[in-house]
C-alpha cells in the first residue's frame, strides 16, 4: 500500500493546469491568471490632488501660520473630470485655484492645502498652514508605473485584484480554464433527501457534500448522477461520463462483493495508477487516468469520502485551475487532549481549533468514525497524526489544516 505522500506526487505528477480562456473583468472573480499581466498605463494615470483644498505652489505658503495667514488670489475651480479651459492656464505666483479630490493637478501648482487649513473670502483664500512641494498631491505613476508587471501567472483572482486591473483600464483576462467535473454516486441504498426511507435506504449525503465541496473551490459539477450497484448500470453510467476533464466516483471501491467501480474502470480502459493508501479514513481511494479524463474512486463512508476529496482531489482540482500552491496550510497547534492515531496510517481526525492567547488549540470534534457525521459537521479542522506515530500527547504538538476561509 502506498503512503499519502506517494499518493500526492501521483495525482499531481498526472494532471496539468487546464488551458486558457478570456474572459471579461467581472466574470474572473477566483479564477488563476493564466499569463501575467502589465500594466497598460501608469496610476495614478495623472497628476492629482488627494484632498479638496486650494491647490498653490508651496513656495508661497512658506510663512503661513494660524497667527499669520497668507492670503493668496483663487483663480478659477477645478473638479474631478475632464479639464475645463479655465483649468489649464498657468498659475501666477501668489495665486491659487479651488481644487476638489481627483482633479488634474493645474500647471505651475505643486501642493494642495485642505479646506481644513483654509478660509474663503470672496476672490481670495486664507491658508493658516504652509505647505511642501508634494502635500495632498498624487504623482502620477506613484503607484503603479506603464509596463509594470503586477500579478503573476497563476494569481487567484480577488475582489481586491478586480480593483488593481479595472484601475488600469483591462477588460479581458485570460485565465485557466475550469475543469469540467462529473460525480456519480454508487450504491443501490441510496435516495435523495426530500421523500421518507423505505427498509435499508439511506439518503445520498455525499452527492450534495461533493457538490457543495466543488463550489467552495468555485467549481459547478458539469453532471451529477446516482447509479445502483448493477455492474451494468454502473459501466454505462461511467462510460458516459469518462468523457469529462475529472470523473469522482463515490462508493464501491471497497473489498465488498458489490465494489465494482475498479473492474469496471479497468473494463473501460482506465489505468489505475492507485487503489489503497495508507490514510485513515479513506484507505480504499482509487486514482486513474482514461485518455484525459482523471478519475477518483472515493470510497463511500461519508467521512472518508469528504476528507479525501479534501486532501487528494482538491488538490489536483487546484493545480488543473492553475494553483501555484494547491494545498492548504499547516499550521501547528497545541494538543487539548490526547488524540489517537493508528501506527502505519496518516491519520486525518475531524478536529476542533481555536485560536486563543496567540496560538492554536485543538481536539477531537468527537468519535472518530467513518461514518459519524455530526463530529464531521461540528469539525473545522483536519489534525494530522502522521503515519509513524500511534498518538499524540496532550500539550504535544499536532499539525492542522483549517477547512474553512481560502479556496
Ligand atoms: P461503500 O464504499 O460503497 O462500500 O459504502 C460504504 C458505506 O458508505 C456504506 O454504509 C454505504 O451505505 C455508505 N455510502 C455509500 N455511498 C454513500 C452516499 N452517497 N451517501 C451516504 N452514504 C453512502
Ligand atoms: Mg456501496
Amino acid at each position: 500500500m502506498i503512503t499519502a505522500n506517494e499518493a500526492h506526487k501521483i495525482i499531481l505528477e498526472n494532471v496539468v493546469p487546464l488551458g486558457e480562456e478570456a474572459l471579461s473583468l467581472c466574470q474572473t472573480l477566483f479564477r488563476r491568471l493564466a499569463s501575467p499581466i502589465f500594466a497598460p498605463i501608469c496610476l495614478p494615470p495623472f497628476t492629482h490632488a488627494a484632498m479638496d483644498g486650494f491647490a498653490v505652489r508651496s513656495g508661497d505658503t512658506k510663512a503661513a501660520c494660524l497667527s499669520s495667514p497668507v492670503s493668496l488670489e483663487v483663480a478659477n475651480t477645478v473638479g474631478a473630470g475632464p479639464v475645463r479651459a479655465t483649468g489649464r492656464s498657468p498659475l501666477l505666483s501668489n495665486q491659487a485655484v479651488r481644487i476638489m479630490t481627483g482633479a488634474p493637478l493645474p500647471a505651475g501648482v505643486d501642493a494642495v492645502v485642505p479646506f481644513e487649513e483654509a478660509q474663503s473670502e470672496g476672490k481670495s483664500c486664507r491658508l493658516f498652514r504652509s505647505v511642501v512641494h508634494g502635500d495632498n498631491v498624487r504623482k502620477a505613476g506613484e503607484d503603479v508605473l506603464k509596463g509594470q508587471k503586477i500579478l503573476e501567472v497563476g494569481e487567484r483572482i480577488t475582489p481586491r485584484t478586480i480593483a488593481l486591473l479595472a484601475s488600469v483600464g483591462i477588460q479581458n483576462i485570460s485565465v485557466f480554464r475550469q475543469p469540467r467535473v462529473a460525480i456519480i454516486s454508487t450504491g443501490s441504498e441510496l435516495v435523495e433527501p426530500g421523500r421518507p426511507l423505505c427498509d435499508g435506504e439511506i439518503y445520498n449525503s455525499n452527492g450534495p457534500a461533493l457538490i457543495s465541496s466543488l463550489q467552495e473551490i468555485g467549481l459547478e459539477p458539469a453532471v451529477v448522477s446516482k447509479v445502483s450497484d448493477i455492474e451494468e448500470d454502473l459501466a454505462q453510467t461511467i462510460q458516459q461520463q469518462l468523457k469529462y476533464d475529472v470523473l469522482i466516483t463515490m462508493g464501491g471501491v471497497s473489498a465488498g462483493d458489490y465494489d465494482l467501480v475498479p473492474k469496471v474502470l479497468q473494463k473501460l480502459g482506465a489505468r489505475i495508477l492507485f487503489h489503497k493508501v495508507a490514510i485513515k479514513p479513506g484507505k480504499p481511494l482509487l486514482f486513474g487516468t482514461r485518455g484525459k479524463t482523471v478519475v477518483f474512486g472515493l470510497p463511500g463512508n461519508p467521512v472518508s469520502a469528504y476528507m479525501v476529496f479534501d486532501r487528494f482531489v482538491r488538490p489536483a482540482l487546484l493545480k488543473m485551475m492553475g494553483a501555484r500552491q494547491p494545498f492548504r496550510e499547516r499550521r501547528v497547534a497545541e494538543a487539548e487532549e490526547e488524540l489517537a492515531g493508528t501506527k502505519g496510517k496518516e491519520d486525518y481526525l475531524r478536529g476542533v481549533v481555536n485560536y486563543i492567547g496567540g496560538h492554536y488549540l485543538a481536539r477531537s470534534a468527537g468519535v472518530q468514525g467513518s461514518a459519524r457525521l455530526l463530529p464531521l459537521a461540528r469539525a473545522n479542522a483536519t489534525l494530522i497524526i502522521p503515519a509513524s506515530q500511534e498518538k499524540i500527547h496532550k500539550g504535544e504538538s499536532v499539525e492542522i489544516e483549517l477547512l474553512e476561509g481560502e479556496r
